[in-house]
């Protein structure tokens, strides 16, 4: 009998198990989802200079979340035109893991495989992120010379921008008179990316430690 009551009760115990990890499964669903939703409706802002290309990180830190990946999407842009030269997104565990791939160095990734020179030339160029930026991409960014770097949702817990004056003094003097700060979007879209991200971090943290 006794050994009954502890089979029965280590069957229900499974049942919560699964059922409070489906519930939660469903509810990420539901509010990528939603968020899909606000995003595809979002209109960019013309009281923000830098809400267009804000809206396209977001869109594509949308993507790297229904693929699996951290919430993050990047561009760089023309600042002289505005035109999107390169975009990109997390792409850190799908579709296999990879660590350095960052939405900012899967964007610069792309940029200095379609240039193909010795020092590809990033004069005028603007990269948006919709995250601050982690210190390996500040670093990348910097080494790639990028001479404006601004995000969209700020990272108190891992972003290195707000950080900037605790970077090796090298990087330091490389990037002087670059311009890396927070973008000029709207709330509302900092909001978005802020939400994006934290959706998808506590889990995909979990598999880092
Ligand atoms: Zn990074």
């Amino acid at each position: 009998m006794r050994r009954y009551i502890l089979s029965l009760s280590l069957f229900l115990t499974l049942c919560v198990l699964i059922s409070i990890s489906y519930t939660e499964a469903r509810g990420s669903e539901l509010l990528l989802e939603e968020l899909d939703k606000q995003i595809n409706e979002y209109r960019p802002d013309t009281k923000y200079k830098d809400d267009p290309f804000a809206l396209v990180t977001i869109k594509e830190a949308l993507i790297a979340a229904k693929e699996g990946n951290y919430g993050i999407g990047a561009c760089l842009i023309r600042e002289v035109d505005g035109s999107v030269v390169e975009k990109g997104h997390n792409e850190v565990f799908m579709p296999y893991f990879r660590i350095d791939r960052h939405a900012e160095m899967v964007t610069m990734t792309k940029y200095e495989n379609s240039q193909k020179t010795e020092k590809p030339n990033v004069d005028g160029l603007v990269l948006f992120t919709s995250l601050e930026c982690c210190p390996m991409c500040l670093t990348r960014l910097i080494s790639a010379g990028v001479p404006k770097v601004y995000y969209v949702a700020s990272d108190p817990i891992a972003g290195m921008i707000h950080l900037y004056d605790n970077m090796p003094p090298l990087w330091q003097v490389i990037a002087i008179g670059r311009q890396y700060g927070p973008a000029e979007c709207s709330p509302e879209l900092k909001k978005l990316a802020n939400e994006i991200f934290l959706l998808t971090r506590e889990a995909l943290d979990e598999k880092l430690k």
